[in-house]
């Protein structure tokens, strides 16, 4: 056995559970300890400044900088607490994962002695040295310094000696470098124009909230055998690997309890991301085996994308303290399933009312259908923005895989809400309906509710479904962040509402009444959205071939995907609501192409190397103890005898020559595809190349690695197995 595998295995064998304390008995001795939430507001800052943040998260209110000085020390009081030697703006750059620069508190004062300082400024605003984060051109051309900039709508947070205080991150012109600045413009498009809907309702409604409730899947691997898998650590998935005699068939993992290393891991994760204020709730095993889900309870959107950036961080810290490296890659392993990262979304008013929970009386079933019913409309007509918004190297594997949503966006309603749907399509509101009429349509409204929540049938096939008081949208990948999909969804859902409030605007000045101009638009949207909607199973061929009629978009090529950010219906959604203007939106693009590009380009390189320096060795050196055999053969027995004894070891020794060969040719052929789309001159191009030259020979190079893996010497073998990495505890 190779000296890595070797070694990964024995280490597996020695390997133990941690110990895990639980700081206390009492949850809340220790929930967001960690954190300078508004109990540790009122407590470490004067009453002005104290009142000043709060304008500023309700109102959007500037703080002016006195304030700020006082903010900024109150704050670092309270770090110190907590043993804080250094602070950072936290901010999500375009590439993955969240960047921080920690500075020291460390200062001179005016007498040149050392204090420690940390002033209104800092805290406010700073320059990192960014220039190395992707943007898209928008930095090239003649301003190279972007910002950091306090979102003070979520709140900062230690993490080991570190006081971070989470940022936007922007270019010296004001254009957006990151995901949080579009998404809480998304979130304040879709707050405005919600509201002015509810108010169609309701006049004392004056804000709308989106949240989120995201759950994370993820893959554990021991750590010693993710270090022996060069593939794993350097693209996040195994590149080759014949699947293991058992993998998920048997269902037993997903119904299986948690091994023990396993759960002092979940257990450990749980109390720092509970220190930290992040509300996990739900943990337990997924379908593949060594799969897993954690789920916090759902929070407004800003908060709940940033804890969810946070808590990839501390997964990965935490699980090198346990011996395990944590996989968030989409598809880390062949042939079961993949990672996603669903998100529950809706919407809720500051009156207390959720805008897709079923009323209990007529009048809110109205406002809850008349947004039910533009979700569907939303869905139907952004289907390619939405696609955009979760698309990537990673997660196309995982769509459409027969395990993920496929890459054809579909909503699912259930029985009841179908129903609702069919009888509103049965009325004519345009014709005078009596007000006897008027009143027995809002009672057959009243009647929906009650059961639904309950009895909400869970279809696990659709990408977006309605599931009793959220929609949940199951195609985002477990490594995404899901701003990308959450800016989309909200700004297309302001897009859809403003219109829908536009068109009822328009009914009632031609002189309808106000339900019935709603009923009318829902009945206009439900016929016009019905292609969008679907009950059945999204993983089957009949479902591809039903969408293609129904004139539904199916897109699996990432490029093509992506380019449909700048078609006519994403562009009047992003640039009409401002959640980007045009360069901002190209740079956009340029950035997703360009992150497509460097991932299939390292995984088609990495592939290439341990191909021919692990794979091609391996098998020569098998298939050289193999001729050796057959010449002991020859000595030993009579022509007719070796004739009979060889046929098959002939037979093997010529396939593994032919898979060498076949490697070989292919990982020459791939190098000089690759050769020529690196030299084209832009990141469209290059991505369009990748994915129609290049990326077909991983699959085609590595089906040839994955049968020599069940040919040769399992001694022998280099990497660890998937069995080994699948079935690891
Ligand atoms: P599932 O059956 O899909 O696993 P869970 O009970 O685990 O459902 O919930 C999934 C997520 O949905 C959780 O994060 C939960 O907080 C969130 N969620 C529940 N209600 C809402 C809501 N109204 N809006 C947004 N997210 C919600
Ligand atoms: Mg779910």
């Amino acid at each position: 056995m190779s000296k890595m595998r070797f070694f990964a295995l024995r280490e597996l064998a020695n390997r133990k559970p941690l110990e895990v304390q639980v700081p206390s008995e009492n949850l809340c001795d220790y929930y967001a300890s960690h954190v300078f939430n508004d109990e540790k507001m009122q407590e470490y800052l004067p009453r002005e400044a104290y009142e000043a943040v709060k304008e500023a998260i309700e109102k959007g209110k500037p703080i002016n900088r006195d304030v700020a000085d006082l903010i900024a020390s109150g704050m670092k009081s309270w770090a110190k607490t907590l043993g804080v030697t250094h602070y950072t703006h936290w901010f999500q750059p375009l590439t993955d994962g969240t960047a921080e620069k920690h500075d020291s508190f460390i200062d001179f004062d005016q007498e040149g002695d050392v204090i420690e300082r940390f002033s209104g400024k800092l805290l406010i605003q700073q320059e990192p040295d960014a220039s190395s984060f992707p943007n898209g051109g928008l930095r090239n051309t003649f301003e190279a310094r972007g910002y950091t900039a306090w979102d003070v709508s979520s709140p900062a947070f230690v993490v080991d000696d570190t006081l971070c205080i989470p940022t936007i991150f922007i270019a010296y012109t004001g254009e957006a470098l990151d995901y949080k600045t579009p998404l809480l413009r998304a979130l304040s498009a879709v707050d405005k124009a919600a509201t002015e809907v509810c108010r169609l309702f309701d006049k004392n409604v004056s804000r709308v909230y989106a949240n989120l409730g995201w759950e994370q899947e993820y893959f554990l691997v021991d750590e010693a055998l993710y270090d022996a898998r060069p593939d794993l650590f350097l693209t996040g998935r195994t590149l080759m690997g014949h699947s293991s005699a058992k993998d998920q068939q048997l269902d037993d993992h997903y119904f299986g309890s948690i091994p023990p290393r396993v759960t002092a891991f979940m257990k450990d994760l749980e109390i720092e991301s509970l220190k930290l204020g992040i509300p996990v709730k739900t943990r337990h095993n997924e379908v593949a085996p060594n799969q897993f889900e954690l789920a916090p309870i759902f929070e407004n959107v800003n908060l709940a994308n940033d804890h969810n950036q946070l808590i990839m961080d501390v997964m990965k810290r935490i699980a090198h303290k346990h011996h395990f490296a944590v996989l968030l890659h989409e598809k880390p392993f062949n042939g079961v399933n993949g990672s996603g990262k669903h998100n529950n979304w809706s919407l809720c008013t500051d009156t207390g009312i959720n805008l897709f929970s079923p009323g209990k009386n007529p009048e809110a079933n109205t406002l809850f259908l008349t947004f039910l019913v533009n979700v569907l409309m939303m869905v139907y007509k952004n289907q390619n923005l939405l696609r955009a918004s979760i698309m990537s190297a990673g997660n196309s594997h995982r769509l459409g895989a027969n395990e993920a949503p496929p890459a054809i966006l579909s909503i699912f309603l259930g029985r009841h809400l179908s129903m609702v749907l069919d009888e509103i399509m049965q009325k004519d509101y345009r014709t005078h309906a009596s007000n006897k009429q008027k009143t027995t349509l809002k009672l057959d409204l009243g009647r929906i509710p009650d059961i639904l929540l309950d009895t909400t049938d869970r279809n696990r096939t659709s990408p977006f479904a309605f599931t009793g008081n959220r929609f949940e949208f199951r195609a985002a990948g477990a490594s995404a962040n899901c701003a990308a999909a959450m800016i989309a969804i909200n700004a297309a859902m302001a897009a859809q509402l403003a219109e829908f409030k536009a068109s009822v605007d328009k009914l009632m000045e031609e002189g309808m009444e106000i339900n019935e101009a709603i009923f009318c638009m829902m009945k206009e949207y439900i016929q016009t959205s019905a292609p969008i909607h679907f009950e059945g199973d999204g993983y089957s061929q009949e479902w591809k071939e039903e969408a293609r009629k129904r004139g539904l978009s199916d897109i699996s090529s990432v490029p093509e995907a992506l380019m449909h950010f700048d078609d006519a219906q994403s562009r009047a959604v992003l640039m009409g609501q401002h959640v980007f203007n045009e360069s901002e939106l190209q740079s956009r693009i340029e950035v997703e192409l360009e992150k497509y590009v460097k991932k299939e380009q390292i995984e088609s390189r990495v592939l290439g190397d341990l191909a021919l320096n692990h794979i091609v060795p391996t098998a020569v050196s098998y298939q050289n103890r193999l001729l050796e055999n057959l010449r002991g053969l020859r000595e030993t027995f009579s022509q007719q005898e070796y004739d009979e004894l060889s046929a098959d070891r002939k037979e093997l020794i010529r396939d593994i020559s032919h898979r060498v060969t076949a490697i070989k040719v292919l990982v020459r052929e791939m190098t000089e595809k690759r050769r020529k789309a690196n030299h084209m001159d832009n990141n469209h191009d290059k991505a369009f190349s990748y994915a129609e030259q290049v990326h077909p020979y991983l699959d085609r190079i590595r089906e040839h690695i994955d049968n020599l893996e069940m040919e040769v010497d399992d001694e022998i073998w280099p990497l660890p197995k998937y069995r080994e990495l699948l079935f690891s505890k």
